[in-house]
């Protein structure tokens, strides 16, 4: 089916925020101030989601809090990339039985890529009568009026129509922290790698025009923010069904250009798309973190072949050395899969090899997880769990053996870090990044977060570095 570029009409998004007013008079008629939980699965554009259902209610004048017990409304946006993220969202919406029995009025709403799938909006209607709301990643634009359907005529409501998606500017946002934003570019997925739901849940394919994405970064940057990460399924592809001319690494120098000491992040990109061009914008945007979250998926051409990728092993080792020579002090990260359907023993080792190749300098390691309606979900997969348990072990050895050597040789080194919070351990009470995202534990004044310092690296482990704050020149 051919993808017709749908944007959501501004005034579409005007009437969703004069119903958050109708909310507001409806919800603070006592003079009370209700409360809202957003409970948050997955990955970083759920976040930057759960940040705009935020904006709503806070519109419809919610204050926020963690405990179920005392919300008013509670939104629970799920993951489905792995059943282990479902399991756990169906075992606490299970549990808010026991809140709602407290507080009968209180208003259940499960939303997000788990929702989407048709088998479990099903799964819900049947066996969580606790849920009020179900609407899927398509229809979060209009939030506020399936919310307000719920309250008005005290029935559940479930949107979760098929969809391919559309762009919305102009939503609200809540954001989490001060120092760090998500920004999302684009939403969707037109890959479809034969293990991946995110194609099926979250439509094609769609970017935001670049002067939408600039003026964002250009109110984070005013808003006091540091570090900004755009956000994509494949940031790389960014662009592509629009017709500005501007690719992704035009973009990255878009925001570079805003004036302010911020750092630039990005992901996550695929392997595919990856080009010369932008390594080369990198290298030369000084505002832009040389990081790369590069996911192989696996190291074997056979098995990167049924997973649909796109590239060869060859391929990404030549990718991996030009962006080096870009950057010598890349920082390179990447996801894996162990046990896709038919991996064998040959397969994995062309993993291992490939990682003590590549040293990454942290590696995601999922073991396989078979999702409904994948292509993989049919595919002969003759190894057991524990084979496939034996390798996660193993791959995780060298993981975790190869971070802790890189992370030692920044043993000795003065960096630039940004502060990005406190860590409530007296020891070491400030985090902070490197310009490669690794983290930094430090000791120092609260004041400084938010903050650029320098510091030196004193120890390290496999997962962080310590440092103290270098003197001031
Ligand atoms: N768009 C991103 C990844 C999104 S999902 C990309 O292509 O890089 C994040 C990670 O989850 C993937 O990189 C993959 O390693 C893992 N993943 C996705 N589907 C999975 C599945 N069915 N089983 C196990 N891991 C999976
Ligand atoms: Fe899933 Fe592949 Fe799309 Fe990433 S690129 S979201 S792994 S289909």
């Amino acid at each position: 089916m051919p993808y017709e570029r749908k944007v959501i009409d501004i005034q579409e998004i005007r009437r969703q925020q004069a119903i958050c007013a109708e909310i507001f008079d409806r919800v603070t008629a006592d003079g009370r101030r209700p409360l809202a939980m957003v409970d948050t699965y997955g990955c970083q554009q759920n976040e930057a989601d759960s940040e705009k259902l935020r904006g709503y209610l806070a519109e419809m004048g919610y204050s926020f809090t963690q405990d179920e017990f005392q919300a008013d409304v509670i939104v629970v946006n799920t993951c489905a990339v792995r059943e282990h993220a479902e399991m756990r969202v169906l075992g606490n919406v299970g549990a808010l039985n026991h809140t709602k029995k407290n507080k009968p009025d209180q208003i259940i709403a499960v939303c997000g890529c788990m929702v989407q799938q048709e088998h479990m909006a099903q799964k819900i209607k049947m066996s969580y009568p606790v849920v009020d709301l179900v609407f899927g990643p398509h229809e979060l634009w209009r939030f506020p009026e399936l919310l307000q359907r719920v309250m008005t005529r005290g029935k559940r409501v479930f949107a979760t129509e098929k969809d391919n998606g559309a762009v919305a500017e102009g939503i609200p946002q809540r954001r989490d922290g001060s120092v760090k934003a998500w920004l999302s570019i684009m939403y969707g997925c037109n890959n479809f790698c034969t293990y991946c739901v995110v194609p099926y849940v979250r439509g094609r394919e769609r970017s935001r025009r670049p002067e939408d994405v600039v003026a964002e970064a250009r109110e984070l940057v005013a808003a006091g923010y540091k570090d900004i990460t755009l956000l994509g399924q494949n940031v790389n592809s960014y662009g592509k069904d629009l017709d500005s001319g501007v690719d992704f690494a035009d973009l990255i120098r878009m925001v570079n250009d805003i004036p302010g000491d911020f750092l630039i992040r990005f992901m996550t990109s695929h392997p595919k798309d990856a080009t010369e061009k932008l390594f080369k914008t990198m290298a030369e945007c000084e505002k832009c973190a040389h990081h790369i979250h590069l996911p192989v998926q696996a190291g074997s051409d056979r098995v990167l072949k049924a997973m649909n990728r796109s590239y060869s092993r060859a391929k990404y080792l030549e990718e991996v050395a030009l962006a080096r020579q870009y950057m010598p002090d890349l920082v390179l990260t990447t996801d894996i899969i162990v046990g896709f359907p038919g991996e064998t023993e040959e397969d994995f080792a062309e993993t291992l090899s490939l990682c003590e190749e590549v040293r990454f300098d942290a590696m995601f390691t999922f073991i396989y997880s078979k999702r409904v309606g994948t292509p993989a979900a049919s595919m002969p997969d003759p190894y057991t769990r524990a084979d496939k348990q034996r390798h996660f072990d193993q791959l995780m050895e060298v993981a975790n053996r190869i971070s802790g050597e890189k992370h030692r040789e920044y043993e000795g080194r003065t960096l630039r870090v940004l502060v990005d919070g406190e860590t409530g351990k007296p020891a070491y009470n400030l985090s902070s990044r490197t310009n490669g995202g690794r983290l930094v534990h430090l000791k120092g004044d609260p004041a400084l977060v938010g903050q650029f310092v320098d510091v030196t690296i004193t120890a390290s482990n496999t997962w962080a570095l310590y440092g103290e704050l270098a003197e001031k020149q």
